[in-house]
């Protein structure tokens, strides 16, 4: 029975109240008067229940879709303003033991090269990634207990957070692993890590399993209950997430959506942010085989849909995206993205993009300095910003102050002065002289007196080779 307060997957994440929800969202689908009753109840901006939002995924009105997009864009402005997160993913291992029907990763590839890194390796990724500017990661690695037990990825947190080269620093480190035990989890939050991030990759019990015959990862409770192990383990911010293109994608909708409930119910917290990847091709994948592939447009729906319906939840974009569609989906409440990214085992200390250990074809080839120039151009500051997690604003506090409109006052100046530190030590000339003068615009917007006078006093420190000013 569908219950959001249980801890058992199939009754948080109940199969029939997902069917329901479809079945009413088709019914109402033309019901313009219900439409506009949720789009309204979206203007407030404390968030839509699973079945609300479904309705507006599932509404064929054009009107009224352009109408959800509008309040999607303004929405995002109102709550991250002009601002993008920027991280990359750091590959530590591909060695699995799953066999993940979608990934090249799966044990079954005997073809692809298997590679961990040192962690002397881990040090030079992670020299290569200051250099190119980064300050936030997202580890990655396949499921492999010989291989990758839990102590090797504590010991490469451990070292990322070590290396300090030039004025270079990771100042966060956001873990994306297999679901693991609360003990493990334990692990990683002592080891001070950010959000820790595990895809759904579907709702559906049935694909899932299909899609995961075999390996831990089969484990469908397992997997989804995941998150509440890791909050139980003092993991403050979890990242959920669907692989799209895997089932119906308004069965996946439901099911994020009924997981950010159950997870604000039991925990008093929603999820820190959503991501929303598409299979990509890859190795032995070739992503047309899978039926339920999304249009670009659809995708863009799903995103603004998103935001109206958890509207303090980050949304995360990754390099899987081009360029132009990266461009058309941020306006509508992406938060953070992925830049100058790798996705191979050791691939940043390489001159050439290496693909024999890929885990996906990446479509935004643009380095860092490109992605963050062409944000800038297009209206948006590029943010390094991690302050909120280093002064503990974190889970229930993060959510509290942002419910408050508080952040705002920390953000704005933040995301100015880590962009500052970009100009001065990572961009080029042109990126630079437009980032000047975005930052000395942007601090004009600064309503509070007090917090304007300190963003510009520790900016014009900065020019005197001071580092790491946060509010
Ligand atoms: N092995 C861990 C797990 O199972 O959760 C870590 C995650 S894996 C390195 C990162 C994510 O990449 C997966 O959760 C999956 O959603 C995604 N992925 C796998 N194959 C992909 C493909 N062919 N295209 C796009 N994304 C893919």
């Amino acid at each position: 029975m569908y219950d959001a307060k249980s801890l058992r997957a199939e009754d948080f994440i109940n199969h029939q109240e997902i069917l329901d929800t479809l079945a009413y969202a088709d019914e109402n689908k033309n019901n313009i008067a219900l439409i506009d009753e949720i789009i309204e109840k979206a203007k407030e901006r404390k968030g839509l229940t699973h079945r609300e939002a479904s309705v507006l995924l599932a509404c064929e009105n054009q009107e009224k879709i352009e109408e959800i997009y509008d309040l999607a864009e303004q929405i995002k402005k109102d709550f991250y303003g002009n601002r993008i997160v920027m991280f990359a993913p750091l590959y530590l291992s591909n060695y699995c033991i799953n066999q993940c029907v979608y990934c090249p990763y799966h044990a079954q590839n005997r073809d692809m090269a298997r590679k961990k890194l040192t962690q002397k390796e881990v040090e030079q990724e992670v020299i290569a990634l200051q250099n190119m500017g980064h300050k936030r990661l997202a580890i990655e690695a396949g499921e492999d207990p010989i291989n990758n037990p839990i102590e090797y990825i504590l010991d490469c947190i451990h070292t990322i957070y070590q290396i300090k080269h030039k004025n270079g620093a990771i100042r966060r480190v956001n873990v994306n692993i297999a679901a693991t035990t609360i003990e493990n989890y334990r692990k990683l939050a002592d080891a001070g890590i950010g959000t820790y991030i595990l895809f759904q990759e579907t709702y559906h019990k049935e694909s899932y399993e299909k899609l995961h015959p075999a390996g831990p990862k089969h484990d469908y409770a397992y997997h989804t209950e995941a998150m509440d192990r890791a909050m139980e383990g003092g993991i403050d911010d979890v990242g959920l997430g669907v692989l799209f293109g895997l089932d119906k994608y308004r069965y996946e909708f439901a099911g994020l959506l009924m997981h950010a409930e159950h997870l604000e119910a039991v925990h008093g917290v929603g999820p820190h942010t959503i991501s929303v990847p598409r299979i990509k091709r890859a190795a032995d994948i070739d992503p047309t085989q899978f039926d339920n592939g999304i249009s670009d447009e659809i995708f863009c729906k799903i995103a603004a849909c998103i935001r109206v319906a958890v509207p303090y939840t980050g949304m995360i974009i990754s390099t899987r995206e081009s360029a132009e569609l990266r461009e058309k989906i941020i306006r509508l409440g992406v938060s953070q993205i992925s830049g100058g990214s790798r996705t191979s085992v050791g691939g940043y200390q390489e001159e050439e993009r290496p693909h024999d250990t890929e885990q996906f074809e990446v479509s935004d080839e643009r380095t860092l300095d490109e992605v963050v120039n062409w944000l800038m151009s297009a209206g948006y500051i590029p943010s390094f910003c991690t302050a909120c997690y280093r002064e503990g604003r974190t889970g229930d506090r993060f959510m509290s102050l942002c419910k408050s409109g508080q952040i705002l006052n920390c953000c704005h100046p933040n995301a100015l002065m880590t962009l500052k530190e970009y100009l001065i030590d990572y961009a080029s000339e042109d990126t630079r002289k437009i980032g000047e003068k975005l930052i000395e615009k942007e601090l004009e917007k600064i309503t509070n007196p007090k917090v304007k006078k300190t963003a510009k006093d520790y900016i014009a420190q900065m020019e005197n080779g001071e580092r790491d000013f946060r509010f």
